[in-house]
C-alpha cells in the first residue's frame, strides 16, 4: 500500500551498504519507519530526506512493519539544527525524547506539530533551556503522566504552599508533606512555569526569560517527574548535561558529603 505523509525524522540509521531507516513522527500514524535506499551516496535525490530533524513530504511503500521510500520532498530542513553543538544537542534530545516515549502507530497530530514547533523554536533561537522544558511538559502529557499541580494530590487542598513530589504525582500541600520527603521546594515562579507548559500549545511559546535559578529547578523537576514515570534513559541526555553542565545539581550522590574516615583510614592531612 501506498502511503504519503507529512514526517518529522526522529531517528536516521544506517541500513546495510548505503541506505538508511529513518524513523518519522507523522500526524495521521504515528511513528514509521521508512527505508531510504541509497541515502547515504553523494548524490542520492533522497539523502536529505533522511537526516535528523528534517521536516518533509514522505511517500512510501508498506507492507509490514518497515516502509520503503518511493519519493518526497523535504518542506523545511531545519539545517540551522545541525549546525554547531548545542543547536544539534537540543534537537537530538527532543528528537530520541519523542522517539522513546511514543509508541508505534499511536496518532500523533497534536505531538507532531508540538514538535515542529520545538524544532522551529530552537532553530529560531529561543532560549533552548525553556524550549526544551516546555516540549518535555508535551512529551509528559502525551504519555498520560500529566502533574497535578493545582491541588494537593493527597487531600484536595488547593491552598499553598505546594511542594512537588513526583512519586505523589503533583502538588503537596504542606499538610501532607510528610507522605514524600524528597518533594521538592520550588520557587513560585517554577510553578507558574510547569502551569504554563502544561497548558500552552508550543506553536504559541513567545520569548519568556527565565532567571538561571528557575532554569534548574524546572529542570529538576521535570527530569524528577520523567524518571519517575518514563524512565527512558537517554542517551543523549548525557552529553547534553555535559554541555549544560547541570550533571553536578542533580547528581545528588556525588554532593553529598563524603562519611568521615574510619579510625585507620590513611588522610592526606589536609582540612
Ligand atoms: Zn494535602
Amino acid at each position: 500500500m501506498l502511503y504519503r505523509v507529512e514526517g518529522l525524522v526522529i531517528r536516521s540509521t544506517d541500513y546495510g551498504e548505503g541506505n538508511k531507516i529513518v524513523t518519522l513522527l507523522t500526524p495521521s500514524y504515528g511513528k514509521q519507519g521508512i527505508i531510504v535506499r541509497g541515502a547515504k551516496k553523494l548524490k542520492s535525490r533522497y539523502g536529505a530526506l533522511a537526516q535528523l530533524f528534517t521536516y518533509g513530504d514522505y511517500s512510501y511503500y508498506k507492507s509490514g512493519t518497515l516502509g520503503t521510500l518511493n519519493s518526497g520532498e523535504i518542506l523545511e530542513s531545519f539545517q540551522e539544527l545541525r549546525e554547531g553543538l548545542e543547536g544539534p544537542a537540543y534537537a537530538a534530545y527532543a528528537a530520541e525524547l519523542t522517539d522513546r516515549a511514543i509508541n508505534d502507530d499511536e496518532a500523533a497530530a497534536y505531538l507532531f506539530h508540538q514538535l515542529k514547533a520545538c524544532q522551529s523554536a530552537l532553530a529560531g533561537g529561543k532560549d533552548p533551556q525553556v524550549v526544551l522544558r516546555a516540549y518535555e511538559m508535551k512529551i509528559i502529557a502525551a504519555a498520560g503522566y500529566a502533574p497535578m499541580l493545582d491541588e494537593c494530590v493527597s487531600c484536595g487542598n488547593d491552598g499553598g504552599p505546594f511542594r512537588f513530589s513526583s512519586v505523589g504525582g503533583g502538588a503537596l500541600c504542606s499538610r501532607c508533606w510528610h507522605r514524600d520527603t524528597a518533594a521538592l521546594e520550588l520557587e513560585d515562579a517554577v510553578w507558574k512555569l510547569l502551569r504554563v507548559f502544561l497548558a500552552l500549545d508550543l506553536r504559541r511559546l513567545g520569548n519568556i526569560a527565565v532567571k538561571p535559578s528557575t532554569k534548574r529547578q524546572l529542570q529538576l523537576a521535570l527530569r524528577r517527574w520523567m524518571d519517575t514515570h518514563l524512565n527512558l534513559n537517554l542517551k543523549s541526555r548525557g552529553f547534553l548535561d555535559q554541555w549544560e553542565k547541570y550533571g553536578d545539581l542533580l547528581g545528588e550522590q556525588r554532593r553529598r558529603p563524603e562519611p568521615p574516615p574510619q579510625n585507620g583510614d590513611a588522610g592526606d592531612g589536609t582540612v
